[in-house]
């Protein structure tokens, strides 16, 4: 049987004239070649999409007042354009994003006392259809380009004045199962770590999937490869199957094998996530063998109590037991936090805010 994530999902169909906004080096001397400029053009116009995190040809004022009129006319320079934002009690700011061809997608904006993070999307619904997630009852529309992945963090950046070298932190536990779109995510995180650009540390950039274990495979080839996180969720293949399809083809055992392999640096750790469901997945034996799967290989663990959404069928977790399994995993020595999803009170779970945009 083929599955829906056996398929690379469809893309963006190509613009009549193209777009820089998310253009690499090489792809920015072939536009300014195309112009009779030499490849200094492109290094300037690199620095001004992503150092500078400039929206619009005017602002190129490094550049002639010819050539950007000539930009001007063959080619676009266009960031996802925030359409909605929700702006939660706990300072966090959920922000709807809608891409070129009228599809929407959602990242959240989180200030901390000593960083910022922002949550990322990679796909436009996503193909591996979880029973809990709000995304997942969606379905898959397409991948998202390098671009406008990169866009979301930029679009992001601008929106909440952030200076270039504040500290930042990206999540791609937005919308979309990104190891099935490894490439342009691979691509993005070339944009978005490069030194001349907005120069994001690796290490402060974390991938997590529902346990593609081809994927992880793809990934743990790359030499700058960013973090890896888990959405492990159960610990029974029996309960696993039920609530994450993809369990049927790569199961428990195979996704400990492929984490064991994945090769780490010094001090690195796998996130495990955890989504609690009452009833499903939050009973202490669920406790105990997250603990056995968890001491396997370097790891921290993220409890998620589940945040409810319109019809999703499940319920979270009391605040008692989210308060037995925190002590009990400690016992163990494992590093455990818990995740309070940010903006529950204002844009409800991953991938509510999009569906409300298109409805
Ligand atoms: N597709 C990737 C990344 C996006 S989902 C993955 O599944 O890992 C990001 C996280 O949100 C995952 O850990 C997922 O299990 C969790 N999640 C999805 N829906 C949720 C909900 N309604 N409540 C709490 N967590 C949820
Ligand atoms: Fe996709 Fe992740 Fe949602 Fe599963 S939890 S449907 S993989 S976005």
């Amino acid at each position: 049987m083929t599955r829906a994530w056996d398929q690379p999902a469809p893309e963006l169909a190509p613009a009549p004239v193209p777009n820089a906004a998310g253009m690499g080096l090489e792809a920015l001397r072939g536009l300014v070649a195309g112009l009779g400029e030499s490849g200094f053009r492109a290094a300037q116009i690199f620095e001004g999409l992503y150092r500078h995190r400039w929206t619009r040809w005017e602002q190129f004022t490094s550049l002639s007042r010819d050539l950007r009129a000539r930009l001007q006319e063959r080619a676009g320079l266009s960031w996802p354009e925030i359409v909605d934002s929700a702006g939660s009690d706990d300072g966090s700011t959920k922000h709807a994003f809608r891409l070129e061809d009228g599809h929407v997608v959602e990242g959240v904006h989180m200030p901390y006392r000593d960083r910022t993070t922002l949550c990322l999307s990679s796909q436009v619904g996503c193909a591996m259809g979880c029973t809990f997630c709000a995304t997942g009852l969606m379905g898959i529309k397409r991948n998202l380009g390098a671009g406008e992945i990169v866009g979301q963090v930029v679009t992001m950046l601008n929106a909440h004045g952030h200076a270039g070298n504040d500290p930042v932190n990206l999540v791609f536990m937005g919308m979309g199962e990104p190891l099935h779109n490894l490439d342009q995510v691979m691509a993005a995180f070339a944009l978005l770590t490069d030194p001349r650009g907005l120069a994001l540390s690796p290490r402060r950039i974390t991938l997590s999937t529902s346990g593609l274990v081809s994927g992880i495979q793809r990934l743990a080839a790359h030499a700058r490869r960013p973090r890896l996180a888990l959405s492990l969720n159960a610990t029974t293949d029996a309960y696993r199957d039920r609530i994450m399809p993809v369990n049927r083809a790569w199961n428990l055992a195979a996704l400990r094998d492929a984490l064991k392999a994945f090769p780490l640096e010094h001090g690195e750790r796998i996130t495990l996530e955890y989504v609690l469901l009452q009833g499903v997945t939050d009973s202490l034996e669920d406790g105990r063998r997250l603990a056995a799967f968890a001491a396997q290989f370097p790891s921290k663990v993220n409890l998620i109590p589940f945040n409810p959404h319109e019809g999703s069928g499940f319920e979270p977790p009391s605040e008692q037991r989210i308060g037995e399994l925190m002590a009990l995993l400690a016992a163990k020595g494992l590093t455990v936090s818990v995740r309070r999803s940010r903006g529950q009170d204002v844009a409800g779970a991953c991938g509510q805010l999009a569906r409300r945009q298109q409805r």
